[in-house]
């Protein structure tokens, strides 16, 4: 269910003037194509890069952004100035943009032709201070927006630019994506929170609430063919236990459990959702907590996020789509437990069940064991432990007046010794710079103990997420000191205050 990125497309744009004559505006064009051209060939870009015009006018370029902003496959802008583009003539256009914008301060050749530049070379070669008339609008006009400087042809430019559209792409799939809520929020908790009319406006997605019956009608109504297929592709994909095994003492639960998956499945498809909420505390109907079902719908692409936690489940969407493609995997987190060796702090991450396969190190086992919360028969999941290598984990939260991102570098490492007796998939990570600062950082922060964890993904694509929407973005990693951290606590809310839309 997640997007081919393909399909989408960004709309390569260069800026000049009528100034230079024909001839040079010739080459402008062809110059801008072959760049275009080389993107949409590059293995690192995701999307179609589709060639515009070169815009020589206030009028040319207004018409563009109109047509982009209305255009459905268009997910955002990339800018490019081979020439001086006198800067006000984009005002009218920047400022009717509805769409993320990559300003690309790229140079056509790379290296300066020593023996050959003369004053046409100058003429037509002019990114450098093209770029920068560019830039200034820009900023007069308080835009945001990226900027990549660099060859076109480096290929750690071209990576950093597939990187900015995969995010404008989950950024595309965002608008009017809807979220489903399965019952309410867990009772009396903070921090899964939020305002949804604020969130709406601010990224998009649309959150609405649905009775646990309208779940339980597409739950009853699976075929018994259906779940038998079903259970051949979990015996075709995973280790199953002995209990869960044709015959075991448990069979007949693990159907259970593939008849919510497919009733879940079939709810989200009927009503073209892109994620969803559950909640332990609003089961009536089911007879299982959905574990495997959350599980193996978070690997299709779902955004997931428990106990009513819309806010990350949305988030979790967002990052799915970044990750199309790429390798490591993505799913809903929580911090559980500490490792408080303090040569050796680490966090293990779990959620009882709830964990995605796409970030395991190795084959799951499917098992049905007990569960202490929920008020149900045990439950089917998948058991697993994390791959190790580095990643991230981004959580959002609602602040009363604004958004904000809090996002902790990790390095995901093996089990110092085999969990014997725990039965769930879990996550062992060293937190960036170390636990201690950290956690201290977090929690000054007020990030919350739900996140979204990815091994493909970085933080600079959270950054340039919180970009799009305009919220507050704190980075915590090797570089991160509490004082200094404390006072851009102290800043942001000041410069937030500021600047009020939420
Ligand atoms: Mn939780």
């Amino acid at each position: 269910m997640l997007t081919n990125l393909k399909k989408m497309q960004v709309w390569f744009i260069t800026g000049s003037q009528h100034l230079y004559g024909d001839e040079t505006l010739q080459q402008v064009s062809e110059n801008s194509k072959q760049i275009a051209l080389a993107l949409n060939g590059a293995e690192e870009i995701p999307v179609e890069v589709v060639h515009k015009p070169v815009l020589t006018s206030s009028e040319s370029i207004h018409r563009l952004v109109v047509e982009a902003n209305a255009d459905e496959s268009c997910i955002g802008l990339i800018s490019w100035m081979h020439t001086f583009s006198p800067a006000r003539m984009w005002i009218a256009g920047l400022n009717a943009l509805q769409k993320p914008h990559l300003h690309f301060h790229t140079q056509f050749n790379r290296d300066i032709p020593w023996s050959e530049i003369d004053m046409d070379y100058m003429n037509l070669n002019q990114s450098a201070h093209g770029g920068r008339e560019f830039g200034f609008i820009n900023t007069r006009m308080r835009k945001n927006r990226k900027i990549i400087v660099g060859h076109w042809q480096d290929k750690e430019v071209l990576k950093e630019v597939g990187s900015w559209l995969r995010v404008a792409a989950a950024w595309h799939d965002g608008q009017g994506a809807k979220i489903a809520r399965f019952g309410d929020n867990m009772r009396d908790v903070a921090v899964t929170e939020g305002n949804k009319v604020s969130a709406q406006i601010t990224f998009g997605y649309e959150v609405n609430g649905y009775g646990l019956g309208d779940l339980v009608e597409h739950v009853n109504a699976i075929q018994a063919n259906k779940i038998d297929a079903l259970l051949d592709e979990y015996e075709a994909s995973y280790e199953l236990s002995e209990v869960v095994r044709k015959g075991g003492s448990k069979r007949d639960a693990l159907q259970e459990a593939a008849r919510i998956e497919l009733g879940m499945r079939s709810f989200l498809e009927e009503g073209g959702f892109k994620g969803f909420t559950t909640n332990f505390e609003n089961l009536t109907g089911l007879k299982q907590l959905p574990g495997l079902a959350v599980q193996r719908l978070m690997k299709d692409g779902y955004g997931f996020g428990a106990e009513g936690d819309w806010k990350t489940a949305a988030l979790l969407r967002a990052v799915k789509v970044m990750n199309v493609g790429l390798e490591g995997g993505t799913s809903f987190m929580e911090d559980y437990v500490y490792n408080m060796d303090p040569n050796n702090g680490l966090v293990l991450g779990a959620h009882m069940l709830e964990v995605c396969e796409t970030i395991a190190a190795a084959k799951p086992i499917l098992d049905i064991q007990p569960l202490a919360i929920g008020d149900r028969e045990d439950p089917a999941r998948l058991i697993f432990s994390g791959a190790s290598g580095p990643g991230i984990v981004a959580s959002l939260i609602d602040l009363g007046n604004r958004f904000r991102m809090v996002v902790n570098e990790i390095e995901t490492v093996e089990p110092l010794e085999d969990l014997p007796k725990l039965p769930v998939a879990r996550v062992l990570w060293k937190p960036q710079p170390d636990l201690r600062t950290s956690a201290t950082s977090w929690i000054l922060a007020g990030g919350a103990h739900h996140s979204v964890y990815s091994q493909a993904v970085t933080s600079s694509f959270i950054e340039d997420y919180c970009e799009m929407a305009d919220i507050e973005y704190l980075l915590i990693n090797e570089k991160t000191e509490i004082g200094e951290f404390k006072k851009e606590l102290r800043f942001n809310e000041v410069y937030y205050n500021s600047i009020y839309k939420y």
